[in-house]
């Protein structure tokens, strides 16, 4: 079905190029701070280029001051030094400060982006993404981003100059002793290079196992009450221990490729010391060189080793660094199919809540279709009431007027206007919803109702708690009343409680069209009673759609569309459908006359 092609593709296969990457950081998220950042960098060759004057005094001291006792000179090469010392001091606070200042700004910035770019990507995407896999992109890859900002281009910059100028120096004091000391260098390289590849792999599995961990943990946590009751703590905590292990083993492995490669190299580097004492020692012997030449080539390997090792532990972050950046980008590349195709014509005076279906196809995923060619009208103020087996399409089809998903092909209209000629802020701001098991934020009650209404004050928020029904047992029953934290996912509020405060949220936002699937499928009677007076006065002047097993609202409602398999089958008045004795008959029969206790609310 060609309705469906489309309907889900995941962010883009485009293996970006380390230098696209580095461009698009560059241009976008370091743009603010450029001139910062290119005095950091100028300001890390300085502090290089410091380090590289110490072991020519020492040189100068030992060859020229000691034999000659020129205590004069011996004081003014001390001097220098000292002078030296403190300016690279000073050098280093400002890079170190500022470095990472830049590198916190700008990856701020990325985290807020990603954030925003979140929230602004369709249904489809969140549904088929793990909370846990986005968590990970916004905190622990620009973690991993921040701290390469920073310690990237000072390693790259402050190790070039420094093994550079190292170079040219022994160079200059002598060839011979720089070509027999550096030997060990190539070799250090392909080891490094051998062990870090390895590594590249080994960390990435490591990360796969740690996202496992989390996914399990928040399912495992958010469905503790399903796990009691089952008493399935058992089967579980084995499952979770699969996963722990599984991440033991990943990390181990990686950490078996550094407990190689740092002491390796370290050991390769001992190498070029040992030449410097022997062969050193050798044309030291013979006169070819200076004592001053030898210790200063020594102080000179020494300061080696550090700018090697960093460049060595840089290459192997490099990969792990381009791995989240690559991951950053491509979650930024998906487009927010709903947003990208509104065009945002002017926003009518206010919505009258005239709502129209055209021959509206659905799916979610490709190649099911979940909804087919469905049509209706609803008119303004009139209350639909959509019937029909669980997994016929009713809650799809509610969810395709506010936008929350994009639809495949047909149309659906408010008050005559293509729904995709609003902008989305306009469009939502017609709706209210209140679904079965509605989200409550972790905050107080009051917090959670003025959700419906930014900046509303007390008296709405009480006076729209009064119309759900809620006030008596806020105040009555809570023991903060009004302050009262709802927990984590509103779980410290009974079901029936929840439902009124966000049917208080619905009243406070007081929309054009309203909508209410399954609101009092799961609470008792007398609360059901409570709800149902609310979700009348609710009602009252607004177009509303409402989903209901309860009789008493569909046999009020203005028209019933039953649904079946993604179509309208029958559409009417209660009275009229009964009277057919068709498909909507047949169900309500199964559902209401079997003796429920629901037959007594006719
Ligand atoms: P109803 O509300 O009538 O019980 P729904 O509209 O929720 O039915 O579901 C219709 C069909 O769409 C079902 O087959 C269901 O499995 C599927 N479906 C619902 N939501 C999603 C989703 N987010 N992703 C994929 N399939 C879905
Ligand atoms: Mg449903």
């Amino acid at each position: 079905m060609s309705a469906c092609e489309d309907a889900s593709s995941d962010e883009g296969n485009y293996d970006y190029t380390y230098k696209e990457m580095l461009g698009r950081f560059y241009r976008i998220h370091l743009k603010n701070y450029r001139n910062d950042f290119i005095k950091v960098q100028f300001l890390h060759i300085v502090a290089a280029v410091l380090l590289l004057i110490p072991p020519l005094i020492m040189r100068e001291i030992i060859d020229e001051a000691i034999p000659n006792q020129n205590f004069g000179r011996l004081g003014m090469l001390v001097g220098a030094a000292l002078v030296i010392f403190i300016a690279r001091a000073l050098v280093r606070k400002h890079t170190i400060y500022h470095g990472h200042r830049i590198a916190q700004e700008s990856v701020r910035d990325m985290r807020n982006d990603l954030y925003q770019h979140y929230q602004r990507l369709s249904m489809n995407f969140h549904d088929r993404k793990k909370t846990g896999e986005l968590m990970s992109r916004i905190i622990d890859d620009l973690n991993k981003l921040q701290e390469f900002v920073h310690h990237g281009p000072e390693a790259v910059i402050n190790s070039l100059v420094l093994i550079g100028g190292t170079v040219l120096i022994m160079l200059y004091m002598s060839v011979s002793l720089t070509l027999v000391t550096l030997i060990f260098v190539p070799a250090l390289y392909i080891f490094s290079r051998l062990l870090i590849q390895r590594m590249h792999e080994a960390f990435r599995e490591t990360r796969e196992a740690k996202a496992d961990i989390s996914d399990r943990l928040e399912d495992n946590l958010a469905g503790i009450k399903v796990i009691k009751a089952f008493v399935s703590e058992r089967e579980e905590l084995e499952r979770f221990q699969e996963t722990t292990q599984e991440h033991t083993d990943k990390r181990l492995n990686a950490i078996k490729y550094i407990s190689l490669l740092f002491p390796g190299s370290r050991l390769l580097n001992s190498m070029g010391v040992l030449i410097v004492l022997g062969f050193g020692g050798y044309l030291t012997a013979l006169g070819t060189i200076t004592v001053g030449t030898i210790v200063s080539f020594y102080a000179y390997l020494q300061q080696f080793r550090a700018p090697i090792l960093r460049m060595v532990h840089m290459t192997e972050d490099l990969s792990r660094f381009f791995a989240s950046m690559e991951r950053y980008y491509k979650h930024m590349e998906r487009t927010p199919e709903i947003e990208s195709e509104s065009v945002g014509v002017p926003k009518p005076p206010s919505f009258e809540g005239r709502v129209e279906f055209e021959d509206v196809n659905f799916c979610y995923e490709e190649e099911e279709q979940v909804l087919k060619g469905v049509s209706f009208a609803a008119d303004p103020r009139q209350t639909i009431a959509l019937v029909g087996p669980s997994g016929a399409g009713k809650t799809t089809i509610v969810r395709l007027m506010p936008r929350l998903y994009g639809l495949d092909s047909g149309s659906i209209r408010i008050d005559g206007s293509d729904i995709r000629g609003f902008s989305v802020r306009e469009l939502r701001s017609a709706f209210a919803m209140v679904m079965q098991d509605d989200y409550l934020f972790s905050d107080s009650v009051a917090e959670n109702i003025a959700y419906g209404k930014p900046g509303a004050d007390e008296d709405e928020i009480i006076e729209a708690a009064r119309a759900a029904n809620a006030h008596n047992f806020i105040v009555n029953d809570l023991p903060e009343g009004y302050d009262t934290q709802v927990g984590q996912r509103g779980l410290r509020l009974s079901g029936g409680q929840r439902q009124r405060v966000s049917i208080a949220r619905a009243f406070l936002k007081n929309p054009q069209i309203l909508i209410l699937d399954e609101a009092t499928s799961s609470v008792d009677l007398e609360t059901e009673k409570l709800i149902q007076e609310a979700i009348e006065r609710l009602t009252e002047h607004r177009t509303t759609f409402v989903i209901a097993h309860r009789l008493a609202t569909i046999v009020d409602a203005d028209e019933i569309l039953f649904v079946e398999d993604g179509r309208i089958k029958e559409r009417g008045s209660h009275k009229e459908l009964v009277a057919r004795g068709g498909d909507y008959y047949r169900f309500y029969e199964m559902q209401f006359e079997e003796g429920s206790e629901k037959t007594a609310s006719l």
